[in-house]
Parts: C-alpha cells; sequence; structure tokens
C-alpha cells in the first residue's frame, strides 16, 4: 500500500468498526448470540440501518474536516459543537450514543465560552474512552513531528474534552504506535518501538509517572498472552486499547481483527473503531466484503473527505 491507501484504509476501518459494532453495543460476553458477529448487521441498541455509525466516526470525521485547515485547537473545539449541538457530520442527522464527559467539555465551550485548552474534564471518572475514540486522525496528521511535540498535540486535542492525565496517556500509546506502524512494516517491532517511547516519556515526569502502572499490562507486554477472557473491553479508555492492542497482535487480517474487537463485547462500536484504525492501516481493505464499505452511510462524501485528508498531512 501506498501512503494515501494506509491512510484511507486505517480511517475507513474505523469506521466500519464502529458501524459493525453499533448494533451490539453493551452486550456482555456471556451472550451466546454475540459471539456470533461475523457480518454487518443492522438495528439492535440504537434501532439504526445497517451502516450507521456513531459518535466515534463523526469526532474522526470532524477532526481530519478541521485539520484539513491546518491545526487550530479553537477551531477543532468549535468544530465538535457542530457535530454535537447542529449535528454536522453524522450519518444521518442524529446524535446518538455521545459520552457525558464529551457533552459536559462542550457544553462549556458553546454556552459559557471556554477556550478548548481549558474545556476538558479532569476528574478520575472522566477516563472513558471519548478520546481515545476519536484520536486517529490526530496520529495521521503529526506523525513525522518528534516524539515530545508529537504527543504534546495528542495530548492538546485529548483534552478538548478528557484531560486527566491518564486519558492523555492512553491517547498517547496509542496514537505512538500508529506513528511507529507509518514508519515500520512489522507490528510487534512498532509495538515495542511505540512502548519504548511511551516508557521514556511518560516515565520521566511526576505528572504522567503515577498513572503508568494503570497501563502496565500493555507497558511489559503481558497483555499479549492473555486470554479473550481477560479483554474487558468496557467503555473505560484502559480496557479499549487493551481490547484494541490485543486484537491486533493476536490476528493477522483487517476481517479478524475487526471480528475479535467486536466480538470482545460491551463497548463494541469504540473497541472496533480503535481495532480497526491500526488494522486497517497495516493491512489494508483487500479482505472486507465491498458489500460492507458501500452499506456505510454517507460514504462517497467521506471517501472525499479522508481524501482531502490524506493530502494535509504534512511530509517530513
Ligand atoms: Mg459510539
Amino acid at each position: 500500500m501506498n501512503f494515501y491507501d494506509k491512510i484511507s484504509a486505517s480511517v475507513q476501518c474505523a469506521i466500519l468498526g464502529d458501524a459493525m459494532g453499533v448494533p451490539v453495543e453493551s452486550e456482555t460476553t456471556s451472550d451466546g448470540s454475540l459471539c456470533s458477529v461475523k457480518n454487518m448487521l443492522g438495528y439492535g441498541r440504537f434501532d439504526q440501518p445497517e451502516g450507521t455509525w456513531s459518535d466515534d466516526s463523526s469526532m474522526i470525521l470532524c477532526t481530519m474536516d478541521s485539520l484539513i485547515q491546518g491545526y487550530d485547537l479553537e477551531h477543532l473545539g468549535k468544530t465538535f459543537c457542530r457535530w454535537l449541538f447542529e449535528s454536522y457530520w453524522t450519518a444521518n442527522g442524529l446524535v446518538f450514543d455521545s459520552g457525558l464527559t464529551t457533552f459536559v467539555a462542550l457544553d462549556r465551550i458553546r454556552t459559557e465560552n471556554y477556550s478548548a485548552r481549558s474545556s476538558g474534564c479532569i476528574g478520575e471518572d472522566d477516563n472513558g474512552n471519548g478520546s481515545l475514540m476519536r484520536i486517529i486522525p490526530a496520529a495521521l496528521y503529526f506523525y513525522t513531528d518528534p516524539v515530545p511535540a508529537f504527543l504534546d498535540k495528542i495530548h492538546q486535542i485529548s483534552a478538548i474534552t478528557h484531560a486527566h492525565s491518564r486519558s492523555l496517556i492512553g491517547c498517547g500509546i496509542y496514537s505512538l504506535l500508529i506513528k511507529e506502524l507509518l514508519l515500520n512494516e512489522n507490528k510487534s517491532e512498532a509495538l515495542r518501538s511505540a512502548i519504548d517511547k511511551a516508557l521514556e516519556y511518560y516515565g520521566s515526569g511526576s505528572l504522567f509517572k503515577n498513572e503508568l502502572p494503570h497501563y502496565m499490562r500493555i507497558l511489559s507486554f503481558e497483555l499479549l498472552s492473555c486470554e479473550a477472557a481477560d479483554i474487558h473491553s468496557s467503555g473505560y479508555i484502559v480496557d479499549t486499547l487493551e481490547a484494541a492492542i490485543w486484537s491486533f497482535m493476536k490476528f493477522d487480517t483487517t476481517l479478524n481483527v475487526l471480528a475479535s474487537s467486536i466480538n470482545l463485547g460491551r463497548d463494541t462500536d469504540t473497541s472496533g473503531t480503535a481495532a480497526g484504525g491500526i488494522a486497517g492501516l497495516q493491512y489494508g481493505l483487500s479482505d472486507i466484503p465491498t458489500e460492507w464499505l458501500d452499506s456505510l452511510a454517507r460514504k462517497k462524501e467521506v471517501e472525499m473527505l479522508i481524501n482531502k485528508f490524506a493530502h494535509a498531512i504534512p511530509q517530513a
């Protein structure tokens, strides 16, 4: 795959993972029927037709829409507000599945004129996966930046809604993996390098150091020897990151990574989004049935936005 194909496959698979996960979100893994998600489904949890993607994809599309015009944090915050309060970049005009932390932060921008630099929530309870779900375009856009500058921007973008250091680290580890995958086609080497860089950066200052133990299963590689039953895949950022990395490292095709992450259950759409972003980057779209991609809401407009975005990414 050339660079543009990789970017396109990454974003498309993230959106596909979201749409595949939407009908079965919040089911438990003990529900036997869930373990048979092998196709695009419709309706279910949110009663939406097949191919309907949710808040995860809307915020990914808003991020690309804003970054195409250059990096401007305030513009990005306002673009997120257009999604939440005006249905901008929704699948079919309806905002659904948005999280409380995201709502509180964006409402501060809308009604209290907060800057996007101070709008994010900082409580320990504000460590849901709401910024991890949308960070893919930022990681792709800044991938040529040196690690400290790269992580600074990832943190700023997470912190528009999710400003607790645990959320910043989760987005940072995931984004470092994306950055490394663009530079190294061997996924094991890319993961090792991303973890080395995360440990070096986050291990040095007290702000982040105390939060690192929450990511220890990833940082110690213990995660890779876990069984599916040990992967929780809830709406907690650490669980979602574990579900995505575990599925990505365990399977060697885009389809199997997507199926794995969604069949872990619970916050299926966000696990699917996070796993899909890295699977598409690594393995592309070739094993995805065309009719699945064709079923995605606003397919043509989304493809045009992705194409514009891919060409706007600064090159070294
Ligand atoms: Mg969602």
